[in-house]
């Protein structure tokens, strides 16, 4: 399956979860929402910060919903860091977040396999959170080909070809394991413009050499992590605005579940980007920096100009 397609049994599942669809998203740069809502789900790179930088807007935004009794979730699919890790590095970038305020994919790729395949052996090409996280899950694990069941295609800086003949054998030579994946992201963005080869990479090389197409991704754009993520803040999709830097996963997920959604400028998507897509693709709102999720009437109550931090 094509990775960034979402599967259709799922949607259904989260399709029961949201309110009925809103209105045909109308975009303007200049437009925001006008209106506080319940809850809040961030992406964190491109959209919060960007390396070790939070981006324009984020700690006052950040800190004027805490103090309007908001909820907030980050969500991300970068596997490379645990749920515990993103929390205090936000927490150090002056972003105060509980791990409880925070859902990867190494959280939900590890409740996806207790879930649906709690007695699987899986070979996890991932880097340690997620290996520790099922560790504690009590999934098994193994790099033995003969005995692998399901394939993680994950980021992992450490892929290399010992890791690729695994996945190859385990599916081709002693299988069919399935080959699932954490993360459908073609890069991550790094600072200065750069990026960094994700999990797409590692999914590209086994669908390459086996002829299998991946069958599950945990993260975004799937309904499995919108479901995870209302669940963590107790709220439906209509109540929340899902705020991202990534038409194809942030703005996807959001588009198919109803949910009103904001694209971020400061990330992957630039005006070029998004006038390239068709109309399908475009969020409720497109915003040059996270804190214009706020509407005008906060912005003013709290003297902001488009300069603070
Ligand atoms: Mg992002």
């Amino acid at each position: 399956m094509d990775p960034y397609r979402r599967n259709g049994d799922q949607l259904s599942r989260t399709q029961a979860l949201a309110a009925p669809r809103a209105a045909s998203p109308v975009v303007s740069p200049a437009g925001r929402p006008d209106r506080l809502v319940a809850g809040y789900i961030f992406d964190l790179d491109g959209t919060i910060y960007l390396g070790e930088e939070l981006l324009p807007g984020a700690r006052r935004l950040i800190d004027a919903l805490i103090s309007l009794d908001r909820k907030i979730l980050f969500l991300s699919n970068n596997p490379t860091s645990s749920p515990e890790d993103y929390a205090a590095k936000l927490t150090r970038l002056g972003v105060p977040a509980t791990r409880e305020q925070v859902l990867n994919s190494v959280d939900t790729m590890t409740s996806w396999l207790v879930g649906h395949h709690p007695n699987a052996t899986v070979f996890p090409i991932s880097e340690a959170p997620l290996k520790r996280a099922l560790a504690t899950a009590g999934i098994r694990m193994s790099d033995d080909p003969t005995e692998i069941d399901i394939v993680i295609a994950s980021y992992d800086r450490g892929f290399d070809y010992r890791k690729l003949q695994i996945a190859f054998d385990a599916i081709c030579t002693f299988g069919p394991a399935r080959l699932v994946t954490t993360n459908p992201d073609r890069f991550c963005p790094l600072p200065g413009g750069r990026g960094e080869p994700d999990a797409a990479a590692v999914i590209g090389a086994i669908e390459g050499c086996t002829g299998v197409r991946c069958e599950q991704n945990t993260g975004k754009p799937d309904p499995f992590m919108l479901e995870a993520a209302l669940e963590r803040l107790g709220l439906t999709a209509a109540n929340c605005i899902m705020v991202g830097d990534r038409l194809m996963t942030d703005i996807r997920m959001a588009i198919d579940a109803g949910m009103p959604s904001a694209l971020v400028l400061t990330g992957e998507t630039t005006p070029d980007i998004l006038q390239a897509h068709q109309p399908d693709d475009y969020p409720t709102w497109v915003l040059n920096r996270v804190d214009e999720v706020l509407p005008e009437s906060i912005w003013s109550e709290r003297d902001w100009t488009g300069t603070g931090s």
